[in-house]
């Protein structure tokens, strides 16, 4: 069994992009504007934090360097000054040597008093600036290595002071040359001597001042790559943060386009995941409740389009789906298959009698029990009123067999239908008719099945009811005929081939008080076709519609040229309204039109109504029935006694007469039951003042049976075959007065006035 293509299901039905996400789980419990409030806050956080310790630790670390030149330089600068006023001595000395003078004994050498004196009070603040910038250096931290140094030095320089700047001090003031000279190269010598020391501390000095120097830049470069590395770990956490927010975002967004677009392709059974509590969450489950009613929605539609409502099993439009469905497949193997169309038996009684709403019941559970009955890969559809469908799939290759297989299950069918039902408090035995009609390899198309299982089945029913029977040529002949008939049919009112012929209604004393226009169809090839032949092809194919208009104007033009004289003046014409030409919600315009356009009397005009279309929609005709009424038309109840109305329907009914059927006046002689139901329908009518027309009237023994019966009007072969116009006006003259049958003596029955006894 196929299914409908299902406009829900989807290639795609895993759930949309549900991998597990810590960062949007985690992010996804605070709104979108909380996160980036966060996030900025926590950036701002880390940059203030990081400038501040980098600025600090950059400052810091450039203070230390400072104070490493400021403070290891200085012993360096003083004991620099300390070796530089030791040389300035020697310098003072050279210059205080440098001018001399003779005095006294010619070898006495005397020294330049000014420059003596400049020299020695130099040399003095000199020896002063030498002890301060000593006790300076002497004041701070030395290193037990530099201790030694310096205590030797202090021990030289002690030496150099006493033996040779203090003497040479004496002999500048003196100015004795000689000594000056001699001490000068004692102060040099000694100079010499604690110089290395004063520089070796110089050097460890500076090497030490070089050592906390290059501390410091180390230190430096330590905070700097401290504050880079701090700077650069906080911006890959930043990042991170930043990249996993904008994933908690990002993510769900996709999702929501992702599931936008699904619902877009009508894919709408995807699973949507909701996580947390976010503005994006909040629009995936509202998406995914809309999905949800769309859903239904669609479901709904979908069981709408493909299925009846009343039973729940698929309707026609789904059918012709799986029959295509079949067709195709049968292209591709040899297996037969078939159609089964069933058509329950007089169901219209159940509706018409009972109602509609046992009606649906009785078809619900006639539903059930063919649905027990068909199982795959057939399947079965409900496709009108009381028909079912069967499609029987992979059937055998061999005809006979195959057959045998549809035969089988089309008995089980009418075995489920023919069991008794309860229904409406009694127990119902139904039936059912069954059309077969098999195919295989390609050979027919959707249209042309359902019509051939639809000949099949007539075929069923005219064959008794209860029954199959299979599709056979001769019933596609038959087929062909109708819708050859159907086509000529179309062109038949502008060809001019339909006519129109009236047969007389006579009362009882012979008087011709109306008559009835009944179409005739001469087709030019197959000459006369009978109307029981075309009329319902007419009906079926909606060419009765203007058909139908054709007949009205034409009978109400013939009713105004016979109120033109008095011969014609009283006669009543009967027109024959088929149920679509009724059912047609412009119908009481055209009868008024008709008559307006004609001139006609409308109280002359009377519209045959049948059984079965009144009672189809009662609400409906007794309206219709009812406007017309109140424009003078009135109304008979045609073939009645075969249809199963009710005293209660008739009574809702303006009607004026009831004609009984010819089937019910043919065996009126012979047959005493036929003579009672004409009997009871005569009382029926007489009850509801309704006048009774006596159809199919071709024997004196029928007419009299029905005057017995108080029929007081008579239509049938016996007084006149239906005539066209011409001949009919003939006829009209001919009986002018009151009517004795050409074929029988005097009516016994007739008073010498004409009226029956
Ligand atoms: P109906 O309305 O019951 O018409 C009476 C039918 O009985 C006519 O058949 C008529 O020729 C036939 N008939 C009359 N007297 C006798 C008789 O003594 N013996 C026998 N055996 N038959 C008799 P017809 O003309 O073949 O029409 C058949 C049916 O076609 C009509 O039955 C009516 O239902 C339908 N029909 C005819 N003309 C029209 C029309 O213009 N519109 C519609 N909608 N239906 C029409
Ligand atoms: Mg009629
Ligand atoms: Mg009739």
């Amino acid at each position: 069994m196929s299914t409908p293509p299902l406009p829900l299901s989807s290639s795609w039905n895993g759930p949309l992009d549900a991998r597990p996400d810590i960062g949007h789980a985690l992010f996804s419990r605070f709104r979108i504007g909380t996160r980036l409030a966060a996030m900025m806050a926590l950036a701002v956080l880390v940059t203030v934090v990081l400038a501040t310790a980098g600025i600090q630790g950059l400052a810091t670390a450039n203070e230390s360097l400072r104070a490493v030149h400021e403070d290891r330089m200085k012993p360096v600068r003083t004991l620099s000054q300390i070796a530089h006023l030791m040389l300035s001595n020697q310098h003072q000395l050279q210059m205080a040597l440098a001018q001399t003078a003779t005095q006294g004994a010619p070898s006495r050498i005397m020294l330049n008093p000014d420059l003596a004196r400049s020299a020695a009070q130099a040399i003095e603040h000199n020896v002063i600036a030498i002890d301060r910038l000593w006790s300076l250096y002497t004041a701070g931290p030395r290193t037990p290595q530099e201790l030694a140094l310096s205590d030797r030095f202090a021990s030289r320089r002690a030496h150099y002071l006493r033996e040779a700047v203090m003497p040479a001090l004496a002999a500048l003031r003196s100015l004795d040359y000689q000594d000056t000279q001699r001490l000068a190269a004692l102060v040099r010598q000694l100079y010499e001597r604690a110089s290395p020391d004063v520089q070796a501390l110089i050097d460890m000095q500076f090497n030490q001042a070089r050592a906390a120097y290059e501390a410091g830049v180390q230190r430096y470069e330590q905070t700097r790559r401290l504050a880079i590395g701090a700077l650069l770990l906080s911006m890959a956490v930043l990042g991170f943060l930043g990249v996993m927010l904008i994933r908690s975002i990002v993510r769900p967004l996709r999702q929501v386009t992702e599931v936008f677009r699904h619902i877009a392709d009508g894919r709408l059974d995807t699973p949507i995941h909701v996580q947390g509590k976010d503005e994006i969450s909040t629009v995936l489950t509202e998406l995914r409740s809309m999905q949800h009613r769309l859903a239904a929605n669609e479901k709904a539609i979908h069981q709408l389009a493909y299925y009846d409502p009343l039973t729940d099993l698929p309707n026609r439009r789904l059918l012709r789906d799986r029959l295509q469905a079949a067709l195709t497949a049968s292209r591709q193997d040899d297996r037969h298959r078939a159609v089964l169309l069933l058509d329950l038996d007089n169901f219209k009684t159940i509706n018409d009698t009972l109602g509609h709403e046992i009606g649906d019941q009785h078809l619900l559970e006639v539903a059930q029990r063919l649905r027990m009955a068909v199982h795959a890969p057939h399947s079965i559809a409900r496709i009108g009123g009381d028909e079912f469908v069967v499609l029987m799939d992979l059937l055998s290759p061999t005809e006979t067999e195959a057959l045998a297989q549809a035969e089988a299950l089309a008995s089980q069918l009418l075995a489920a239908v023919s069991r008794p039902c309860p229904l409406a408090g009694q127990i119902y035995h139904g039936s059912a008719s069954i059309g077969i009609c098999l195919f295989k390899n390609h050979n027919s198309s959707i249209k042309e099945l359902l019509k051939r299982a639809d000949a099949a089945m007539y075929q069923a029913k005219n064959a008794g009811r209860n029954g199959h029977c299979l599709f056979n040529p001769s019933m596609q002949v038959q087929l062909e005929t109708r819708t050859a008939l159907e086509t000529a049919l179309r062109g038949a009112v502008e060809a001019g081939q339909l006519q129109l012929h009236y047969q007389a209604q006579v009362s009882a004393t012979g008087r011709p008080v109306g008559a009835e226009v009944l179409l005739r169809w001469n087709h030019p090839v197959h000459g006369p076709v009978a109307p029981a032949e075309f009329i319902p092809i007419a009906e079926a194919s909606g060419l009765i519609l203007p058909i139908g208009a054709w007949v009205l104007e034409q009978a109400c033009a013939q009713l105004a040229t016979w109120s033109t004289q008095a011969a014609t003046r009283h006669l009543e014409l009967a027109v024959n309204v088929s149920a679509r030409q009724f059912r047609h919600p412009g119908f009481v315009d055209q009868v008024c039109r008709s008559l307006q356009q004609s001139g006609a009397n409308p109280g002359k005009l009377v519209l045959e109504l049948t059984e079965s279309l009144v009672l189809d929609d009662i609400a409906d005709t007794v309206d219709k029935m009812q406007t017309l009424r109140q424009h003078g038309v009135r109304f008979a109840l045609d073939d009645f006694g075969t249809g199963y109305s009710s005293l209660a329907q008739l009574k809702r009914l303006p009607l004026e007469h009831l004609k009984i059927d010819r089937s019910f006046v043919e065996d009126i002689v012979s047959d005493a039951s036929d003579a009672a139901i004409v009997q009871t329908i005569i009382d029926m009518a007489r009850n509801l003042g309704l006048n009774v027309i006596a159809e199919g009237v071709e024997t004196p023994a029928q007419r009299q049976a029905l005057l017995e019966l108080q029929c007081l009007v008579f239509q049938g072969y016996l007084f006149s075959h239906p005539l066209p116009i011409a001949r009919f006006a003939q006829w009209l003259e001919q009986h002018a007065s009151p009517f004795v049958p050409a074929t029988a003596t005097p009516a016994p029955w007739a008073t010498p006035s004409g009226e029956f006894t």
